[in-house]
């Protein structure tokens, strides 16, 4: 795999950019802006190696980047183009100035389908792509996967740090290894626990993926929310195993467990200070309402001051430490939600696979 490094000489070279800057926005307003703020690097790397570029990205919450676009300039330090269409494009690279940024390419025909044609048209005029949006690696997208194929491959600096993060992650010595699994996808979770519980001392469970593994342990669970089809879900993973630690209470509400209670952030605690490395995805309760908000916010505070590496990510866990204003406490914070996931339980990811990741490692 190649590296984008700072001594590069890119000097009139065009270089497509797959950033991530798929931020919540409510009226207008960026959310949280994390994932923005960790492009900026490689931004700076490319302009002051003499690059002409060319950024690539999604959004969700809105169709357009219209509506951020002086925002995403002012957090980036860059003046930036929007291109809606390639034809844009093509006008750009004849005499535009500055970074251009091709519109909301999720909207984009072919991209979920990974279209070779879309892939094509992406890299036509363009002499060299980076991958740095590490949080859509687990998706085989046309900006991801087929594009990557087609052009001089680099990884950018985020996601060089997010790999040797998760890596450091998954290969820390067992002893000492506390893992704490919470939230609500237990399809993307539990093979997270299966990879990781071989090669961890415990894993805490929390959330609905804990409600998964207290009915599967024969215990009664009310009506509290869990998967449809936690049988197979779970097939091939030893609930009985010593090392998954469920929370033994609960706050409960209409017979439905809504955090963990204070037996649970007790006994978890005991787990985190004498962890040396902390791997940690997913809210241990619905901690939106505030009622349930306490068993998150506890094990938060209690991650934050431990002296262990602590690596931590997911969309929601990391609103939930930004509620608490404590981002900065983690040795880590990662990007990727999914793609986290999916890197930590041992799968391969198609944006990592596309620029030669694996043929390393
Ligand atoms: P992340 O984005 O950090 O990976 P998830 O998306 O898996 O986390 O799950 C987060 C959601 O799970 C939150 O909206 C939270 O309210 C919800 N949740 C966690 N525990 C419970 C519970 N016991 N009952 C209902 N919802 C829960
Ligand atoms: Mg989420």
């Amino acid at each position: 795999m190649n590296i984008l490094t700072p001594g590069m000489d890119l000097k009139g070279k065009w270089v497509l950019v797959r950033t991530d800057f798929d931020v919540p926005v409510v009226d207008g307003r960026i959310q949280a802006n994390h994932r923005i703020i960790r492009q900026k690097e490689v931004l700076d790397m490319l302009v002051s190696a003499g690059a002409r570029v060319v950024l690539v990205a999604h959004i969700s919450a809105v169709d357009s980047f219209k509506s951020i676009l002086v925002t995403l300039e002012e957090t980036l330090g860059h003046a930036l183009t929007l291109l809606p269409t390639l034809a844009d494009r093509e006008a750009f690279q004849k005499n535009g100035q500055g970074v251009g940024l091709l519109e909301n390419v999720r909207t984009w025909r072919g991209e979920t389908e990974n279209s070779e044609d879309l892939a094509k048209a992406l890299a036509q005029g363009m002499d060299a792509y980076v991958q740095n949006a590490f949080a859509v690696c687990h998706r085989a997208h046309a900006s991801v996967d087929a594009v990557a194929k087609l052009l001089p491959p680099y990884a950018g600096p985020l996601v060089v740090a997010e790999t040797n993060a998760l890596t450091e992650a998954l290969d820390a010595p067992a002893a000492g290894k506390v893992v704490i699994i919470g939230g609500a996808k237990a399809s993307t979770k539990v093979p997270v626990i299966s990879h990781v519980l071989s090669r961890a001392e415990a894993v805490l469970v929390g959330g609905v993926v804990a409600n998964d593994l207290a009915k599967a342990r024969g215990i009664d669970v009310g009506t509290s929310l869990v998967d449809d089809n936690i049988g197979e879900l779970l097939a091939g993973l030893d609930v009985h195993d010593e090392r998954i630690i469920l929370s033994p209470d609960f706050i409960i509400t209409d017979g439905r467990a809504l955090d963990i209670g204070p037996q649970s952030v007790a006994l978890f605690k005991e787990h985190i200070t004498r962890a040396r490395m902390i791997v940690w995805n997913g809210p241990l309760g619905l901690f939106e309402d505030e009622r349930y908000a306490e068993g998150t916010f506890a094990i938060a505070r209690a991650v934050a001051d431990s002296p262990a590496r602590t690596i931590i990510g997911g969309g929601d866990t990391v609103a939930a430490i930004d509620r608490l204003g404590i981002r900065d406490r983690f040795s880590f914070v990662s990007t990727g939600g999914g793609a986290m996931l999916a890197f930590l339980a041992g799968q391969k990811l198609p944006g990592l696979e596309a620029i030669g990741y694996y043929e390393h490692v």
